[in-house]
């Protein structure tokens, strides 16, 4: 291979690096954004179950006034029974008397159970609000972790890239820009071997996409400093050290 090809080579490795280093601090970034909506959704159900308990809470001092009520009713109609001047009366009484009760005790009931409820969701909110703390400095240690990470992924691909300046220096603009927009479309990879066939009568094969490649592509590199691209990925195919 040519000083070309030979530098699109080297500054494919240095691209594979860099691309490397600098997915590690994307990573690494992300960790701390994952962790920050997990304290988020924490908070948001938080607030929802304590939302819940509110409205139990009117609903709870809603039926506990309609009782006091009839609390009163029934301590008026007592006294109403005992003063009572016939036995119709005293029936019809009687009966206004117990169907209150009977209301009475159906709210209790009911009260009961939103008490148990309100005292259920006031559990679950504090243990909602000890996962909060938690995950809240489990945050705090991740932000600090990946803060130290950050500065020595970030040193690293600061040297990655004065390699990589220097490794495409020699590269004509050209042939660079050509590595560049590919290396974009594929994620970095611009640069492919050709793979030999195991077998000498079948063709060779992009390294990249696999596509067939003639022979005549493989002369072609074997004798000239040229830049040979796959017909099929556009990627940059090289000879491996073997068969240059
Ligand atoms: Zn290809």
């Amino acid at each position: 291979m040519g000083p070309v090809l030979n530098g699109l080579s080297k500054l494919q490795s240095v691209e594979n690096r860099l691309r490397a280093a600098k997915a590690k601090l994307t990573r690494c970034r992300r960790n701390v954004v994952i962790q920050e909506s997990q304290v988020r959704n924490l908070q948001n159900a938080f607030q929802a179950k304590k939302e819940e308990i509110q409205l139990t809470q009117v609903q709870y001092d809603r039926l506990e006034l309609e009782m006091r009520s009839r609390d009163a009713d029934i301590a008026k109609l007592r006294a109403v029974l005992n003063t009572a001047k016939t036995n119709k009366e005293y029936a019809a009484v009687l009966t206004q008397l117990n169907t209150t009760k009977a209301d009475n005790s159906k709210n209790e009931t009911q009260i009961l159970d939103l008490l148990k409820d309100i005292e259920a969701d006031q559990a679950e909110c504090k243990e909602m609000q000890r996962q909060i703390e938690e995950q809240k400095q489990l945050l705090e240690k991740t932000r600090a972790e990946s803060s130290v990470l950050a500065d020595k992924y970030e040193a690293e691909i600061r040297e990655i890239q004065q390699e990589w300046d220097e490794a495409a220096k020699d590269i004509p603009p050209e042939p660079l820009e050509i590595f560049k927009r590919v290396a974009e479309t594929y994620d970095g990879q611009a640069v492919v071997e050709i793979a030999s066939p195991d077998d000498k009568k079948k063709a060779h094969s992009c390294g990249g996409c696999f596509m067939k490649i003639t022979s005549e592509s493989v002369n072609l590199l074997m004798s000239r400093d040229e830049l040979i691209r796959c017909p099929n990925c556009t990627r940059i195919l090289v000879l491996a050290d073997s068969q240059g």
